[in-house]
């Protein structure tokens, strides 16, 4: 037995199913999830002392690599001041700042703890503002475990098979439309049928709980003149692309503005933080300006601002997402490589810092149906066998995959070369 397998096992005794959050526990892929012990750069060091080419990055936050000095030094002066004291600090007002002035739609930013809580609060405010029940998400984004949000979600609740939670009360999942992403004809459709009851768009950007889907030209655009039409609050989700896909985000690289913006992961550099913001006008609603209620206990923590804003100020040097959009390119196009090189189908596809790839016959894949239509059984094995070749990819068929900064050009050639042992055994 590894020393990974027993972990699980004990792991399973005291907590459900072993995994703090689902896709950990390897059921897209089948296997024991292994148990990290430690890590840097661009790698992952598993309790069998086995080192991983990390693709995953922590599902995300980690766009420098794995501990980054400038973080590590930050932290551990935080750490000696105090790590908490549930009032305010200038370290927020020098995070908001930063945040406000990365990503211009933002005139007034409020932080959380995860991008669940920012994707839930800019629904709640979306309602308290336009007093409209109604929402529109669309089919096979995810955007945290909200109970309005988790109807026909990506990602995780795909990886399980059950896009549809229990426990979420039907009467309020019927405020919940759910319609089908890159198709503005649907979009078009519901609003002449019922625009005025609709609070809130919300929409991946890009998606990546769908594997990585970019937005079709004149999708985010659409998405923009319906709601201005219909007085409808435009929430991009951009917990998985903000800082990431550009520095300003998916909408900084698309040229669409929406009204609130969600944000997550890069933005507390690997600590638990996520932040919502917008146009001052809405944003004034929020408590204690306004009637919309939002609170937390650790919001702002400077253990989190600290980690965060390194990473802002980091990411924001002049050509960070120029090199690292160059890197994702190249192992987007060297996963290509190797297909073509095995005669395996495979498409390809990025935005910025994120890629996907998917076993499929169609030469594009912009559509969710088309998602499900991959080849989930042969993406397993090459999950399983990308493994022992040292090259940890997110373990589901519907999770987009991150690159980092610590990435280098030998670790692309080493992914490139795995990929190529293995496809030639799918
Ligand atoms: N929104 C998107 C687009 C995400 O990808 C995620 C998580 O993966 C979330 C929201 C939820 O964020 P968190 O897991 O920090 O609650």
């Amino acid at each position: 037995m590894t020393h990974s397998e027993t972990l699980f096992e004990q792991a399973q005794k005291y907590i459900p199913g072993g995994v703090n959050s689902p896709v950990r526990a390897f059921r897209g892929v089948g296997g024991t999830p292994l148990f990290f012990k430690h890590a840097q750069g661009a790698y992952l060091y598993d309790e069998d002392d086995q080192r991983y080419i990390d693709y995953i990055g922590s599902w995300g936050p980690m766009i420098l690599g794995h501990g980054d000095q400038r973080i590590k030094d930050a932290l551990h002066a935080q750490v000696d001041l105090g790590v908490g004291y549930g009032a305010p600090t200038a370290l927020e007002t020098e995070m908001a700042k930063k945040v406000c002035e990365l990503v211009p739609s933002i005139e007034l930013v409020r932080m959380v703890n995860s991008g669940t809580e920012a994707t839930m609060s800019t629904v709640r405010l979306a309602r308290g503002y336009t007093g409209r029940d109604k929402i529109v998400k669309f089919e096979g984004c995810y955007h945290g475990h909200v109970d309005s949000l988790l109807v026909k979600a990506g990602s995780g609740a795909l990886t399980l098979g059950v896009p549809n939670s229990p426990g979420i009360p039907a009467s309020l999942a019927e405020h919940t439309i759910t319609l089908t992403y890159n198709d503005m004809d649907s979009v078009r459709e519901c609003f002449r049928e019922m625009g005025d009851q609709i609070a809130a768009i919300i929409v991946e950007p890009v998606a990546g709980n769908m594997n990585c889907i970019p937005p079709v030209p004149g999708f985010l655009e659409g998405l923009r003149e319906v709601c201005d039409e219909h007085g409808t609050v435009l929430i991009f989700d951009e917990v998985m692309t903000g800082f990431r896909v550009s520095l300003g985000g998916a909408q900084g690289l698309y040229g669409v503005t929406p009204d609130l913006t969600a944000l997550g992961k890069v933005i507390g550099g690997g600590l638990p933080v996520g932040a919502f913001g917008g146009k001052r006008e809405i944003m004034e609603h929020i408590s204690p300006l306004g009637p919309v209620y939002q609170a937390g206990t650790l919001s702002g923590n400077p253990l989190a601002m600290c980690a965060g804003l390194t990473t802002l100020n980091a990411i924001s040097e002049p050509g960070f997402h120029d090199r690292l959009t160059e890197k994702t390119n190249a192992v987007r196009d060297g996963l290509k490589e190797a297909a073509d090189a095995t005669g395996i189908p495979l498409t390809v596809q990025s935005a910025g810092a994120m890629f996907g790839f998917f076993f499929t016959e169609e030469s594009s894949v912009t559509r969710f149906d088309q998602v499900m239509g991959c080849d989930v059984e042969r993406f397993k094995k090459f999950f399983q066998g990308m493994l022992k070749e040292g090259v940890y990819l997110a373990p589901s068929a519907f999770e987009a995959g991150f690159t980092t900064a610590a990435l280098s050009e030998q670790d692309i050639a080493d992914t490139v070369a795995a990929a190529k042992k293995v496809m030639a055994t799918l």
